[in-house]
């Protein structure tokens, strides 16, 4: 694609990426076959060419920032467009740099819901009273809002240092208040394989939900924390695991972040180098672990963040299936649940019907369980399901 960018522009690091992301597109459309939101709308401008084509006319100065607004938004980042890309165009990296150039701040309701999420969700403090007070008063949130208060908060994980070697464990924000046994059952799984699991006393929020809201500041700021709480414990550990994918591939990305920053680069890339996804870990063990509902039909749903964003395909199914699971075929697995971080707040409509065709899939052949990677992707389903929605963690014993 040509590209004409202003010379200020251009000469930033952020216009230098961007150029080389809009210049590796050939514009052939493939990707627009796999993207959640060009098949719910049909509009061009909702599926990845069209957001390209968007997104290159508003760093042209050519565009009305508010219509690029209104189409980036409605875009997930599920970044399938980037796994069916014959060019491999890094889409979700440019969205990135787009959604950094418009910046967070929208107008209305949109806003305030924004900058409610942002001020909440990284702050596990915040969250548990949240969860504590919320859950009397869904009746007064949007059901979109209310659909993310848990009825249950669960506890951060007690370290446990025994063992031949370590891992260190992130808690992640949403999931140590939410969805807590799965860490738990990780541990457990660890510690009978002689493995102790240390946590970084100072984790903070991996940052990607600043980032995907366009707050660079922020953002950035989150990654730089983590990197000064999780580097100093690299030399003590064999891996970072993360049991989130939607925080684990973006922890896996701080090197890129901080690229360009002399203090932090260096660390930052080999916090991202050291940390790996539990089901590469897991898939690494020379052990097979065992089912802990021995004969149960799984339906499986890999969440974006691991099958597109981190490229991790068919290692949990593998593991799954040793332990002796049976996993049934599922439809368009490719595309995502809903969830998408803060999309299932700010973009209901379109987060619940991509939640129901995802269900319909699922539950198509009447599963026992459906089994999922991220705990986004756990409770969105878990609100609508008809099967108890588990991590996959949780189904070895
Ligand atoms: S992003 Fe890739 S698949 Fe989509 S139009 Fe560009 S080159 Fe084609
Ligand atoms: S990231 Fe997902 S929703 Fe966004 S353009 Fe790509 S395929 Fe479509």
């Amino acid at each position: 694609m040509q590209t004409n960018f202003p010379a200020d522009f251009i000469a930033t690091d952020r216009g230098r990426r961007a150029n080389e992301i809009l210049r590796s597109c050939v514009h052939c459309g493939f990707c627009n076959a796999t993207c959640p939101t060009y098949q719910l709308s049909g509009d061009e401008l909702d599926g990845p060419r069209g957001r390209i084509y968007l997104i290159k006319e508003l760093f042209e100065g050519a565009e009305d920032a508010q219509r690029v607004t209104q189409h980036l938004d409605r875009c997930l980042t599920c970044r399938a467009c980037e796994t069916t890309c014959p060019s491999g165009v890094a889409y979700g990296e440019l969205a990135d740099i787009a959604r950094m150039h418009i910046g967070p701040q929208r107008t209305g309701y949109a806003g305030v819901l924004r900058s409610f999420l942002q001020w909440l969700v990284p702050y596990v403090g915040r969250l548990r009273l949240l969860a504590r007070v919320g859950k009397y008063f869904k009746f007064l949130m949007p059901a979109s809002l209310a659909a993310q208060v848990p009825n249950q908060i669960t506890q951060g994980l007690r370290t446990n240092t025994q063992g031949t070697k370590q891992v260190l464990l992130l808690q992640g924000c949403a999931q140590q208040v939410t969805t807590g046994g799965v860490n738990e059952s990780l541990q457990g799984l660890l510690k009978q394989l002689q493995i102790g699991v240390i946590t970084a006393p100072k984790e903070g929020c991996c940052g990607s939900l600043d980032l995907h809201l366009g707050d660079e500041d922020q953002a950035l700021a989150a990654v730089r924390g983590n990197v000064d709480a999780l580097y100093p414990l690299l030399d003590s550990v064999e891996a970072i695991i993360s049991t989130a994918s939607g925080c684990g591939v973006t922890v896996k990305d701080y090197g890129r972040l901080l690229v360009a920053d002399p203090v932090y680069a260096e660390r930052a890339a080999a916090v991202a180098a050291a940390t790996v996804d539990v089901s590469e870990y897991i898939s690494g063990l020379s052990s097979t672990l065992t089912a802990k509902y021995p004969g149960k039909r799984i339906a499986w749903h890999p969440p974006c963040s691991l099958q597109h964003g981190q490229q991790l395909d068919g290692l949990v199914e593998t593991v799954l299936t040793a332990a002796g699971y049976e996993l049934l075929p599922v439809a368009d697995a490719h595309l995502c649940c809903g969830s998408a971080g803060t999309y299932s707040v700010l973009q209901p409509q379109w987060s619940g019907q991509l939640r129901d065709n995802k269900l319909q899939s699922l539950q198509a052949l009447q599963p026992d369980l459906i089994a999922t990677a991220n705990v986004g992707c756990q409770t969105h389903l878990a609100d609508a399901a008809k099967v108890p929605v588990l991590h996959w963690i949780e189904l070895l014993a």
